[in-house]
């Protein structure tokens, strides 16, 4: 196949990613996970809510009851690193049974550059022009060199599958490429992070921009909690502990008592004086005065109660002895 699908997002120069099936959505995590939670109502900011927490707690197997089917396009390079995530349904194009098309990835100037001195797996560095018309030269001089022993050897009459070993990894293969979102959210947490290759992430980038058509809140949950979320070390946390003052503790404790007001506050609406009783039931310690004057301020965010309230008690136990 030259020509590029309609349906599918290039990438690199002869490469594509294209759904071809999906099967659930959020709706498919929110219905099995209330397997296990029990049906309660259904609204909208409620199955948001639920994926949120799924998430939040790594309840995974609700989000393997979403289905994706791809068809990608990539050159061999780049299919051995993806071919390392175990999970996934592959079926690829087959040299042994097909002949090989003459397609291969040629680097754009802007991606040619120097070794990184950083990171033993990246690059960095412009390179000069001089340098990067070699690059491309060497690409097409050994790619078209090695089809042209390849036709060789095919008319030949030698087997494919023995003939097709003279042909370097720029070479482009297909397959159809099937996995859970559980799974391709992994993949894409670790081939989208800018340590992976350039080459890769292009494919997960288009594959990324499939799921959150699918499954928006699925994809909102994953960048909040596991791409953006933090996780600290048992000796991050004691050097918190250690180092952060009551005061600082205090202070954040305080503004998730007035978030936590005004989240319960906008989940069902309390009369004025009712408000501060509220707020100090959520451990609010502020006069009722200074309370008026922030709660008028309008800078009050609202969020999700259960998470503010794991935050409270997270925040709590970083309180000094
Ligand atoms: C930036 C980067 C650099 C890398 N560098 C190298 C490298 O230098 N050399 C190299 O060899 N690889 C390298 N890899 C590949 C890496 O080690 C993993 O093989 C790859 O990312 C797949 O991850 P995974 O095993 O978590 O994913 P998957 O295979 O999709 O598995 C998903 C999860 O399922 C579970 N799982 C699946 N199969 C098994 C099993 N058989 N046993 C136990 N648990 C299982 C694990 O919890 C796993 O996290 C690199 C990857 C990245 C992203």
């Amino acid at each position: 196949m030259n020509e590029l699908p309609k349906d599918a997002i290039k990438c690199l120069d002869k490469g594509f990613v294209r759904l071809v099936d999906s099967m659930g959505g959020d709706d498919a995590i929110v219905q099995s996970a209330r397997v296990s939670y029990g049906k309660g109502t259904s609204k909208v900011s409620q199955d948001r809510g639920l994926i949120r927490y799924l998430m939040r707690h790594r309840h995974t197997t609700p989000f393997e009851m979403v289905e994706f089917k791809f068809h990608c396009k990539m050159p061999i390079f780049v299919a051995r690193q993806w071919v390392r995530h175990r999970t996934a349904n592959i079926n690829e194009y087959s040299l042994r049974y097909s002949e090989a098309r003459d397609e291969f990835y040629y680097p754009d100037p802007d991606n040619i550059e120097f070794q990184s001195a950083l990171n033993k797996q990246g690059r960095m560095g412009e390179v000069d022009s001089e340098l990067k018309q070699k690059v491309q030269r060497y690409f097409k001089e050994i790619s078209e060199r090695s089809f042209e022993i390849y036709s060789e050897l095919n008319e030949a009459g030698v087997a494919r599958e023995l003939a097709r070993a003279v042909l370097p990894v720029n070479l482009y293969t297909e397959w159809y490429w099937k996995n859970d979102l559980h799974n391709l959210l992994h993949f894409i947490g670790l081939r989208s992070d800018g340590h992976a290759q350039y080459e890769i992430r292009v494919f997960s980038d288009a594959m990324a921009s499939f799921v959150k058509e699918v499954a928006p809140f699925a994809w909102e949950a994953y960048q909040d909690y596991v791409v953006k979320g933090m996780r600290f070390s048992k000796i991050e946390q004691n050097l918190l502990e250690r180092k952060l003052p009551d005061r600082v503790i205090d202070d954040i404790q305080e503004d998730v008592a007035y978030q936590l007001t005004a989240s319960l506050h906008a989940n069902k609406p309390r009369s004025d004086e009712d408000l501060f009783p509220l707020y100090k039931d959520q451990g609010g310690s502020d006069s009722l005065d200074d309370f008026n004057l922030k709660w008028s301020s309008g800078e009050i965010d609202t969020g999700n109660v259960r998470e503010l309230r794991e935050f409270k008690s997270k925040i709590e136990t970083l309180r000094q002895s």
